[in-house]
């Protein structure tokens, strides 16, 4: 038990240490998300049809938030699935 209480203690050491990701947009230097772009704002939303968490997809707070707007426009529109089962 104390052993794989380690192991997983270990598992999250190296998560951590993996280089951060940066911000997609920033990078790409993309300030304006179109929602009817369904490829781009695809990308930020899992196969369930959840927005998929900074931590995953490694946007900074402002894209998140421009994600997340994008998404939800096109989920009211219905060009996204609100879930999936
Ligand atoms: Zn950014």
């Amino acid at each position: 038990m104390a052993d794989q209480q380690q192991g997983q203690q270990a598992k999250l050491k190296l998560k951590r240490r993996r280089r951060k990701k940066v911000c997609f947009f920033c990078v790409e230097k993309i300030n304006v998300l179109d929602y009817k772009n369904t490829a781009l704002v695809k990308r930020f939303v899992s196969d369930r049809g959840k927005i998929l968490p900074r931590r995953n997809s490694g946007t900074c707070a402002k894209h998140q938030r421009m994600i997340a707007n994008a998404v939800k426009r096109s989920r009211y529109l219905g060009i996204l699935p609100y879930s999936v089962d």
